[in-house]
């Protein structure tokens, strides 16, 4: 996963290439922005994915620009996890706590119906556990009206920054509060549709 662009080189002491941390970080995210160059602009959108073993899988519309451009093209996919706000005595000194990944690749069209409904299956899965077998699969209708795109995770990085904020020594007398503001992210009670 180590490469020159996958080189963490600010506050390389936060980054890593461990396959688990990668993972990890990807399976807790619901959401990831995709970046690719689209007509010789820069495109950045947000969307759904799930990770099955070594790769990303996206899926929308056969006539969706962003999976289109995807498909045999390169691609920049981030995620990012934010875990707290970090208020330190100084206003330069302000961070976040996070955990975020990112990964180079190209798009590859997933093109077999088994493969497709399998992503489709794990990405139902991803929103409730076990949600496919409780659910009715797609058709051959639908399975034809969604493309289905793979990135595999061979090129990619992890960068955390955790604990409390580094003030300067000569900030330390300073009567400023600082501390972390923790961000919990939960799912609250189901609401039955009407
Ligand atoms: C929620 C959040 C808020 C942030 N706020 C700021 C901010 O306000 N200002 C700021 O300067 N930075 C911020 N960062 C850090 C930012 O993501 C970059 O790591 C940092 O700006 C260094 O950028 P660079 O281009 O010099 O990185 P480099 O170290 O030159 O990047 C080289 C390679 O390291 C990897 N890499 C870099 N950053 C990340 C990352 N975050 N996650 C995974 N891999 C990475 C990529 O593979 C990249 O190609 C924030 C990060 C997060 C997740």
């Amino acid at each position: 996963m180590l490469t020159d662009r996958t080189r963490v080189r600010r506050h390389a002491d936060r980054g890593s290439h461990d396959r688990a941390t990668i993972h990890a970080i990807l399976d807790e995210a619901y959401v990831c922005h995709v970046g690719f160059v689209a007509e010789g602009s820069p495109v950045v959108i947000p969307t759904a994915f799930v990770r099955v073993d070594d790769a990303i899988y996206l899926h929308g519309a056969v006539a969706n620009h962003m999976l289109r451009s995807l498909a045999g093209g390169a691609c920049c996919v981030t995620v990012t996890l934010l875990d707290a706000l970090v208020l330190a005595k100084s206003a330069f000194h302000h961070s976040m706590n996070y955990r975020s990944v990112v990964v180079f690749g190209r798009g590859r069209v997933v093109d077999t119906h088994d493969q497709k409904r399998a992503v489709l299956d794990a990405l139902v899965d991803r929103l409730a556990p076990q949600r496919s077998l409780h659910t009715r699969g797609p058709d051959d209708s639908e399975l034809r009206a969604t493309l289905v795109i793979e990135v595999p995770i061979t090129e990619a990085s992890a960068k955390i920054r955790s604990g409390p904020p580094v003030d300067s020594a000569e900030d330390l007398v300073l009567p400023h509060w600082s501390g972390l503001i923790p961000i919990v992210t939960s799912l609250g009670a189901p609401i039955p549709a009407p």
